[in-house]
């Protein structure tokens, strides 16, 4: 692969000193015969990232290239590479499996004890021009346009988490950002759910909750008293919403744990016990799940979809509330501040486009 440039490229760094940068890099590094240089045109700032900058995040601290929800332009290819073409847009796999332990051959890479995630424990694909393996880049369908493929890994994150309980029935979901919508639309797209509420604190949360197919949507402390579901799924994760999320499944029912826990905290075991209540982990996705959102995303308007029938995902471009050209890579950190923000990106001109 000898797409080389001689000019800089930029990357954004989460800095240690708590801020962002948008820094020069000399070149971009060079791959081998199974890589692909990549464009990113879009990139989603996801709750993790900000605590990675805060420094609240459990394993990684800064300075570290940010970036993991990526939609990006295949600007070459090394000669073994056969996921995608020049010109493809694809969508990132960013959990870097090792491909050979058990559990990857088992089809259950997340559960890779030796992977590692970009822009976390590697550097991530927030760089104007970027090298990845072949193997974690999978092609956008035809029509789906990029700001709607920019998605698909939190989307998947949901996705995976709805497949942690397979027949759903009723159902609770705590918290309503990114992750809580995305269990909710993965939900509602593979069937299986009957009456779904919704928990969520900030109103426009709650108004696309409504919007993407919840059938009670409340803010906390106005759940009915005695709800009873089959299934809870805690997209928070603190020890109140966990009790909470217990109380409300019923006996044989199950708890899938979304959120991700500050810590180790404590389950109302005695009630899990008696009652014979599942307690289930999710931890984001694997390639199925990435390849199943691709399939389920929905055409852009100017684009009939010739893709086969199956249900197709709502307009969840809805989930963007902001975006910010590279340059202003800081700004956009700032404003996932605000509550009533729900996904920001980051925006690369995309080389494909006429008039970039
Ligand atoms: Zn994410
Ligand atoms: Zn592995």
């Amino acid at each position: 692969m000898n797409d080389r440039h001689a000019s800089g490229d930029r990357q954004v760094i989460l800095g240690a000193d708590g801020a962002v940068h948008v820094e020069a890099v000399p070149a971009d590094p060079a791959g081998g015969p199974g890589d692909v240089l990549l464009a990113p045109v879009h990139l989603g700032i996801c709750g993790s990232d900000v605590h990675v900058l805060r420094r609240s995040h459990p394993f990684v601290s800064p300075p570290v290239v940010t970036g993991h929800e990526c939609v990006a332009r295949v600007l070459a290819t090394g000669p073994d590479v056969t996921s995608c073409a020049v010109g493809d847009l694809v969508v990132v796999n960013p959990l870097i499996s090792c491909g050979t332990c058990d559990r990857c051959r088992a089809g259950a890479a997340n559960q890779c004890a030796s992977a590692k995630v970009l822009g976390f424990g590697l550097p991530g694909l927030a760089r104007d021009r970027v090298v990845v393996a072949g193997r974690f880049c999978h092609r956008v369908p035809p029509g789906v346009p990029a700001r709607t493929a920019v998605l698909t890994e939190p989307l998947a994150v949901g996705w995976h988490a709805a497949g942690r309980a397979p027949r759903p029935g009723r159902t609770l979901i705590i918290g309503g950002g990114p992750v809580g919508l995305a269990v909710l639309l993965a939900l509602r797209t593979r069937g299986g759910a009957g009456h779904i509420t919704l928990v969520e604190p900030v109103p426009a949360k709650r108004a696309l909750a409504a919007a993407f197919g919840a059938d009670e949507v409340v803010a906390p402390g106005e759940l009915p008293s005695g709800l009873q579901v089959d299934t809870a799924f805690d997209c928070v994760a603190v020890a109140g919403t966990l009790a909470t999320a217990a109380t409300a499944t019923v006996p044989g029912g199950t708890l899938v744990v979304v959120g991700v826990p500050a810590g180790d905290t404590s389950l109302p075991l005695a009630r899990l016990q008696r009652w014979e209540i599942d307690v289930r982990g999710t931890g984001l996705y694997t390639d199925e799940d990435i390849a199943a959102v691709l399939e389920h995303l929905p055409s852009g308007p100017d684009a009939p979809d010739s893709r086969d029938g199956g249900d197709r995902l709502p307009d969840v471009t809805r989930l963007i509330t902001a975006a910010y050209p590279v340059e202003r890579a800081a700004d956009a950190f700032a404003a996932t501040g605000d509550p009533d923000q729900i996904k920001v990106l980051i925006d690369w001109p995309d080389p494909a486009a006429p008039d970039a």
